[in-house]
C-alpha cells in the first residue's frame, strides 16, 4: 500500500494541471457500480467546491441505489445523451478517469476517452494502459473511493470533504470491499471510514440504501436462480450460475438486478470459485469471483477478453450462452491446476 502524501510529485502535478478555474470531465465505467459512482460524484463536489466547471459522465446508467447519491441526477449518460456525453469529453481540459483503467470500459464513450489529450487515471483495477499526464494506480487500493479520498487529502482540499461527498466516498468503500470484509481493507480502510464518519455519513442510511433495495421480482429472480440455474462442480470446487434472456424477462429484468448473485455461490462450504453468465442482447456477460489464493483476472483476460482484480474480474463471450458455458468448464481444470488449494 502506498498512501499519497501531498509532497508525491503527482500531486504537485495535479495541482499545477488544475491552477486556475478549468473544465472537467469525469468518467466512469460501463455498467457503474458503487465504488465508480461514490468516486466520479465525491470528486465532482470537491472540484465544484474549489472553482472548477465540472460535469460526470457515465457510459450507461447505473442501479437503483445509486440514483440516490447526491449529484446523479446531473450525469450525463451516453446511453441517454450521446452526442452531449462525447462533447462533454471533446471540450474538458482535465479528463479524470476513475475506477476502470482501460478506455474499452467506457462501451460507446472509448474512442473519445482514448483521445483525450489530458487524462488522470485514478483506479486500483490490474493491468493499466498507459495515461498522461497523471496516473495513480494502485492495485492494492480497496476502493478508488479510497484513493479519491487520499488524493483529495493531499491535495489540501480534505475541507471540502463535505457530507454529501463522504456519503458517496463511503458507499464506494462498503460496495468494494463487501462491507469492510475482504482482504483489501486494511487499517488504512477503516481510518478512511472513519474520517468520513466524522464528516457525517449516516452509516445505517448508506448500508439500508444498499442492502435494503430490492424489488419483488428481483428477489423472486434471485430465488429461482439458486434454485433452477445453479450447478455445483464439487471436482473443482466450483459453482456456476446462468441466467438466459428468457429468465430474465420472467422476472421483469431491470438494470442491476442481478448485481452481487455471483457472491452466493461463493459461500457454499468449501468453493474456490464462482462464475456467473448472464445472456446480455449483443453478448454474454461473465462475472468471476474466488478465493484469496486463486486468481482470475489474468484468466479472464486470455479468454474472455476481460479482467479485473485477481479475486473479482468480469469479461464477455459472443456466446450462445450454453457454449459460453462449456468453453468454460472445458477451461477449468486448467485454472484450478494452476492455483492448487
Ligand atoms: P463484475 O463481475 O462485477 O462485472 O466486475 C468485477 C470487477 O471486474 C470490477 O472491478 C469490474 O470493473 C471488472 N470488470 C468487469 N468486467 C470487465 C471486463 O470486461 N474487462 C475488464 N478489464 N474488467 C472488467
Ligand atoms: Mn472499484
Amino acid at each position: 500500500m502506498s498512501i499519497i502524501t501531498a509532497a508525491d510529485p503527482r500531486i504537485v502535478q495535479l495541482n499545477e494541471l488544475l491552477a486556475g478555474s478549468k473544465r472537467v470531465a469525469i468518467v466512469g465505467h460501463y455498467n457503474p457500480d458503487g465504488d465508480a459512482i461514490g468516486s466520479t460524484l465525491g470528486l465532482a463536489l470537491v472540484l465544484k467546491a474549489a472553482g472548477h466547471t465540472v460535469q460526470v459522465v457515465m457510459p450507461n446508467p447505473a442501479g437503483a441505489f445509486l440514483s440516490r447519491l447526491a449529484g446523479y441526477s446531473e450525469i450525463v449518460c451516453f446511453t441517454e445523451r450521446p452526442a452531449a456525453a462525447i462533447e462533454v469529453i471533446k471540450k474538458c481540459d482535465v479528463l479524470f478517469c476513475l475506477d476502470f483503467n482501460r478506455s474499452n470500459r467506457t462501451g460507446g464513450l472509448e474512442e473519445v476517452v482514448g483521445a483525450a489529450e489530458v487524462r488522470v487515471l485514478i483506479d486500483h483495477h490490474q493491468d493499466p494502459e498507459q495515461f498522461t499526464p497523471v496516473m495513480f494506480s494502485d492495485t492494492s487500493a480497496c476502493s478508488t473511493c479510497q484513493m479519491v479520498f487520499d488524493i483529495v487529502t493531499a491535495m489540501g482540499l480534505s475541507d471540502l470533504i463535505t457530507q454529501d461527498v463522504a456519503t458517496s466516498l463511503y458507499t464506494g468503500l462498503v460496495t468494494d470491499t463487501g462491507s469492510f470484509r475482504f482482504r483489501s481493507t486494511t487499517a488504512h480502510t477503516m481510518k478512511v471510514g472513519a474520517a468520513l464518519i466524522e464528516k457525517g455519513v449516516d452509516i445505517e442510511a448508506v448500508h439500508s440504501s444498499i442492502s435494503d433495495d430490492n424489488t419483488e421480482d428481483r428477489l423472486r429472480l434471485l430465488g429461482f436462480t439458486l434454485s433452477e440455474r445453479m450447478q455445483v462442480l464439487p471436482e473443482y470446487s466450483t459453482v456456476i450460475i446462468s441466467l438466459a434472456k428468457e429468465d430474465l424477462k420472467r422476472f421483469n429484468f431491470k438494470q442491476g438486478d442481478t448485481e452481487g448473485f455471483v457472491n452466493y455461490g461463493l459461500s457454499i462450504r468449501g468453493i474456490r470459485l464462482a462464475a456467473f453468465f448472464v445472456e446480455r442482447p449483443d453478448m454474454v456477460k461473465i462475472s468471476l469471483r474466488s478465493k484469496s489464493n486463486l486468481f482470475v483476472d489474468k484468466f479472464l483476460g486470455e479468454n474472455f477478453s476481460g479482467g479485473g482484480h485477481r479475486n473479482a474480474a468480469g469479461g464477455q463471450d459472443e456466446g450462445p450462452l450454453q457454449s459460453t458455458v462449456d468453453r468454460f468448464i472445458s477451461l477449468l481444470p486448467g485454472l484450478i491446476s494452476e492455483f492448487p488449494a
